[in-house]
Formats: C-alpha cells, sequence, structure tokens
C-alpha cells in the first residue's frame, strides 16, 4: 500500500479509529510531560483546493493505471453555472468523485513523507485525509507546523491558522506557535468524532450529544405513524448515533453517560408506543435484536464492551505501527474480556480473537444470546413460549420492513403499536372481559378475554381469523402467480367433484412430477392459546408443526385417492411457519426471479414481509376490535 500508516483515510479499515487510539494512548503515557504538544492540522477548503497538476503528476508516478482515467477527469476545467455565469472549476477534487480521496491523499503524500524524515523524533505523525494529528516535543512540532505553512500552498494545501489546535493535558504555558492556533483546555480534544482526555470532559462531550439528539428526537412524535417512528428512531437516531463513540472509548470512562443514553432510548420507545412506561423487564426484552424477539433497540451497556474490544482489535497492527511498537497491546481489553466471560460465558483470548473478523458482531452476538437466555429463565411460561415464537425464521421481518404501501407493507399505527405490545407481552387489557366478538348466528362469543389478548387472536367469532385466511391466501396467491405457475386456481368452490370437501386455498395445475395437480393449503394457528401457555415448550415453531400435520391427517387420503398432491401452508399467528413453507417460498421465489426482473432474495425479502406485516396487521386488528367493542369506562 502506498501511504502505509503515514495516511489511513484512503483503503484503510479502521483508520480514523487507528488515529484516535494512538493519541489516546500517547496521551495516557505522555501526558505528565509539558514538552510535548499535539497539533492539529486543518487546511482552508482542502479538498476544494488541491492542485490538479500535482495530483497529475502523482498519480501518473503511483499509480499509473489510473492515469489515463484521471487525466480525462481532470485536466480539462470542468464547467459550473452560477445562474447563466460559467464558471470554470480548475482546482480540488470534484464532489462526490469515489477516487477523490485517493487523488487528494496522492498530493498529501510527499509532505506527510518529508515530515516523517526530517522530523524522526516525534511520536506520532497520522493523516486521516485532510485531518492532519502531530505529536511530538514542542519545538520539532512547531517546525513541522511551519514545514506545512511553507510547503502546503504549492500543492494547494493552506493554513486555516485559526482553525489549527494544539493540546496537550499539560501543556506549557508558553509555546512558539502563532497566537491565533486555537490552544485547547488542558482537560481534552475532539479528535476525529472522539473525545480523548479526562474522565470529566468526555462525560461533557457525550452529554452535549445527547441534547442534541433529544432535540431531534422531540420532532419524532410529528411525524404520527408508529411503524415510521419506530424505524426511523431505530434505523437512524438510536444506538447508531453512539457507535463510534462505543469503538473508540474504553467503557470505563463512559459508564453513567451510557446509563443517560440507554434512558433516553427506553423513553423513547414509551413514547413510541404511546405508553405511560415501559417496565424493566420488558425494555430488556426489547433491546434484544428482532431474530432473537426483540424489537432490536440495542442498549449501549450491553454492546459497549464488544465495540470496544472489535476496534481494539481491527486496529491493533495498525496502531502498532502508528507508535513504532511491535508489541502494542491495548489497554483494558483482557478486563473487558473477562467481564464478557462472565456474562456470556464464553471466553476469548487475544490471540485468536485478532484472527476474526467483525469481532464487535461476535461479542454483541454472544452477549444477546446470553441476555435472551436469562431473561427467558426468568419469565413466566407465556412470555417464555411468546419469546421462542419471536425466535422462528422471518417472524420478526414485519419489524424491519419498509412501510411502503405499494407493496403492502405498510401497517395503521393503532394496529402496529398493538402488535409491538403484543410481542413484548405487555397486558393489554386492566382485567379479564367477555369477548364481545358476534358470531355468524347472532349472539356473542362470550369466552373470557384475558389480559394479554391470546383469545382475540383464536377466537371463533366475528371476522378476524376469516380476514386474515383470505389476506394470507391472497398474498400467495398472487406470489405463485408471480411465479408463472399454470393455471392457478384460487379455491371457492368445492374442488373434489361430487363432495363437500375442499382440501386447497390454491390449486396449481402440473406442479409436482407424478401428480395433475398441488393443493396448497393455508392455515395459522396461536401458539399461545389456552393449552399451550401452560407448559413451557422447549423447541420453537411446535403448534405451526402441529397445524400442518392436522392438516395432513384431514385431507391427505381423499388426495391421494384423487391424484392430488397435498401440501399444507402452516403458520403460527405470531409469524413463524413449517419448512413446506419455505420450500414454496424458495420454489416460488426462485421461479419469478428467473422470468426476469429482480434477484430471488429481492423477491423473496418482499414476499416474507408481506405475509410477515399481514400476520401482525391481522393480529392487532383482531385484539383492537374486541377492544373497541369493550363498554368503555369514560361512557358510563
Ligand atoms: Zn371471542
Amino acid at each position: 500500500m502506498i501511504f502505509g500508516s503515514l495516511q489511513v483515510g484512503v483503503a484503510t479499515q479502521g483508520g480514523g479509529e487507528a488515529a484516535i487510539h494512538a493519541v489516546r494512548k500517547l496521551a495516557e503515557e505522555l501526558g505528565n510531560d509539558p514538552g510535548k504538544i499535539m497539533l492539529k492540522v486543518d487546511f482552508s477548503n482542502a479538498f476544494n483546493m488541491v492542485d490538479r497538476t500535482e495530483m497529475l503528476a502523482q498519480t501518473y508516478a503511483k499509480l499509473p493505471g489510473l492515469y489515463k482515467w484521471t487525466e480525462f477527469c481532470y485536466a480539462q476545467p470542468a464547467h459550473l453555472f452560477f445562474g447563466d455565469v460559467p464558471l470554470s472549476s480548475m482546482a480540488g477534487v470534484q464532489q462526490g468523485d469515489p477516487l477523490g480521496p485517493l487523488l487528494f491523499s496522492l498530493v498529501l503524500h510527499p509532505l506527510a513523507q518529508r515530515i516523517v524524515r526530517d522530523f524522526p523524533k516525534l511520536n506520532l505523525s497520522v493523516w486521516y485525509l485532510d485531518d492532519g494529528t502531530i505529536i511530538g516535543d514542542m519545538d520539532d512540532v512547531h517546525e513541522v507546523f511551519e514545514l506545512i505553512a511553507k510547503e502546503g500552498p504549492s500543492l494547494g494545501l493552506n493554513l486555516n491558522v485559526k482553525k489549527n489546535e494544539i493540546w496537550w493535558p499539560t501543556r506549557a504555558e508558553k509555546d512558539p506557535f502563532p497566537g491565533d492556533v486555537d490552544r485547547i483546555g488542558n482537560n481534552g480534544v475532539k479528535l476525529l468524532g472522539a473525545p480523548i482526555g479526562t474522565k470529566a470532559f468526555t462525560e461533557e462531550f457525550v452529554k452535549k450529544k445527547l441534547v442534541s439528539l433529544e432535540q431531534v428526537c422531540k420532532s419524532l412524535r410529528e411525524v404520527n405513524d408508529a411503524q415510521v417512528e419506530l424505524g426511523l428512531f431505530r434505523g437512524c437516531l438510536s444506538y447508531n448515533k453512539i457507535n463510534h463513540l462505543l469503538r473508540t472509548c474504553p467503557p470505563p470512562l463512559l459508564e453513567q453517560c451510557l446509563e443517560k443514553f440507554d434512558g433516553h432510548f427506553q423513553d423513547m420507545l414509551t413514547e413510541i408506543l404511546r405508553i405511560p412506561s415501559l417496565p424493566e423487564d420488558k425494555w430488556e426484552h426489547a433491546s434484544l435484536p428482532t431474530r432473537l424477539s426483540g424489537l432490536g433497540i440495542t442498549q449501549t451497556k450491553s454492546v459497549a464492551g464488544a465495540a470496544y474490544v472489535g476496534s481494539c482489535m481491527l486496529t491493533l497492527d495498525l496502531v502498532g505501527d502508528l507508535l513504532g511498537r511491535s508489541d502494542y497491546m491495548p489497554d483494558g481489553v483482557a478486563e473487558l474480556l473477562a467481564l464478557h466471560e462472565e456474562f456470556a460465558g464464553i471466553s476469548h483470548d487475544l490471540e485468536s480473537l485478532k484472527e476474526r473478523p467483525h469481532v464487535q458482531k461476535v461479542l454483541s452476538d454472544e452477549w444477546h444470546q446470553a441476555a435472551f437466555k436469562k431473561l427467558k429463565e426468568r419469565s413466566s411460561t407465556r412470555t417464555q413460549n411468546l419469546m421462542l415464537a419471536g425466535t422462528m425464521a422471518h417472524a420478526s421481518d414485519w419489524l424491519l420492513a419498509p412501510p411502503i404501501p405499494g407493496l403492502g407493507l405498510h401497517m395503521k399505527s393503532d394496529s402496529f403499536r398493538m402488535a409491538l405490545k403484543f410481542r413484548l407481552g405487555l397486558p393489554i387489557f386492566d382485567r379479564p372481559f367477555s369477548c364481545p366478538a358476534q358470531g355468524r348466528e347472532g349472539g356473542s362469543c362470550g369466552v373470557e378475554m384475558d389480559v394479554y389478548g391470546d383469545h382475540a387472536i383464536c377466537c371463533n367469532h366475528g371476522t378476524s381469523r376469516v380476514f386474515r385466511h383470505n389476506n394470507l391466501r391472497d398474498i400467495l396467491s398472487h406470489a405463485a402467480k408471480a411465479a408463472g405457475l399454470s393455471a392457478v386456481v384460487v379455491e371457492k368452490k368445492n374442488q373434489i367433484a361430487g363432495s363437500k370437501r375442499k382440501p386447497g386455498d390454491i390449486t396449481v395445475q402440473q406442479y409436482h412430477r407424478g401428480f395433475s395437480s398441488s393443493a396448497f393449503d393455508v392455515t395459522v394457528a396461536h401458539p399461545l392459546q389456552k393449552k399451550h401457555i401452560e407448559v413451557a415448550m422447549s423447541e420453537a415453531g411446535v403448534v405451526a408443526q402441529e397445524a400442518h400435520d392436522r392438516k395432513l391427517q384431514k385431507s391427505l387420503q381423499v388426495c391421494v385417492e384423487e391424484g392430488i398432491q397435498f401440501v399444507p401452508l402452516a403458520w403460527e399467528s405470531t409469524g413463524g411457519a413449517t419448512e413446506s413453507v419455505h420450500e414454496v417460498v424458495r420454489k416460488w421465489t426462485n421461479l419469478e426471479a428467473a422470468r426476469g426482473g429482480y434477484s430471488p432474495a429481492l423477491i423473496r425479502q418482499t414476499l416474507y414481509s408481506q405475509i410477515s406485516c399481514c400476520l401482525q396487521r391481522h393480529l392487532g386488528q383482531a385484539i383492537l376490535d374486541r377492544q373497541d367493542e369493550l363498554p368503555c369506562a369514560r361512557a358510563l
């Protein structure tokens, strides 16, 4: 690699993080020496000013393979228009050019090399694109400053003196730098988006971050669409806002700040659910990943260690190079791994961890698995079964689906919220009451409606189950048609001549070898119906499998006699499905993809999301229908 460890902004994984780790290490080790100083270099408008002649010359010398292309892009001035006035763009790299950072770094490189050659005693000299960080003896660093000021302009790199910063934990009163260089307080400095300094400084930094995050989150309520609110919150305004900080700050520096962040996340979820408060165990549940039955709102406390260790492992060699030490070891990692072992019961040694990719993901997955297990163990039997049901393949797709109405992926706020509450096992009613749903022959259901809403989902009265079934059947028949299957008939009349039996919802001709037609039968069972909530299940999917087998027993015989292949497609109302479903989805979406257009994976994902949203929409609605008919205390 051309840039070695001098420049870490291009083609260097974790380059920015490495620079931060290196500075933190030096500040700890040499912080007491007022003879040292750190300089943060800032250029005016660097990317737009960098010299194009030098850029082409460096490309020719270092990357001749790219020269023709670079010449084509940059040898002639580009035309810009300000209203009707044409302007010639003659300097800098183009906004949005994927090669921009590389070309910029090429121009800077001779200067970066000269700095370390002329000043071999520097403790650190590293560039992240136009952000330079130099640490060394005061006089050396000052001479570097002057060298950059002298040599930079011919490359289009002009120091923006006022924005250059000098900092050190024990910075001397006197220094040779110009008066308008920014002198940063001793307790800490912000470098590449991370705070480096005392615990108090770090806390202050994080507090400011939290305040600005809270301000944005206030506007979230105005969106007034629960699905969009949750999507925006989880995708843009939650843990991802703080991941860089977690990767670059040792967790002991962050303790209290992290609690505040997690508290804020909990408040936000409470707000999105529009409930007065969210109990701790339900918050733990919600903060599990979606594939472990949670809502994917990660808590910082459960991933802070994983993030920091992940970053340290990724950058281990690079930080060693930056500091010129072959035996570099980051502080605190062993302690964090011990904590990890204590919680998750899995031990890692540094040597093997160093070789693994995606260390943060490995560690946080293990942590979440353990958190899932612990939470499940201390929960009621119903919650245990509920959590298990939420871990089934594609059962959680509705939580991650983009809310696009045209694709059938949008959910109305009230049913979406109800589905969220159900997933977390929050009690929905204050007390049990008699189910008011009307039957076909008149008269209401009258079965006791429990506080969690389970009865609503298995209630035989009202329209809920029929609508859900037909909705699901229609999604599937649409998928069958899109797959180009011949003569798809959505069954509305009796399939078998002279018989009232109707074994399938969707019939496809010539689908399976040896059968003239295949009948697909859609069925949905509730995994938390009365007989299932008293005994803890050992594995997920038992209820769907039972429903599948029941259908098979009922219709297999008559189908065999008629030469029809019978395929039960069974779901649990919470979203899990039998293998027969996955097999059919796989086959149909492959067929659809082969007919041209989109990739099978994308088609499959959309179909799974449609099914998942459909099931959850009806789950929420079934409860709402019965709730609305509950005599309202306020009306009395
Ligand atoms: Zn009922």
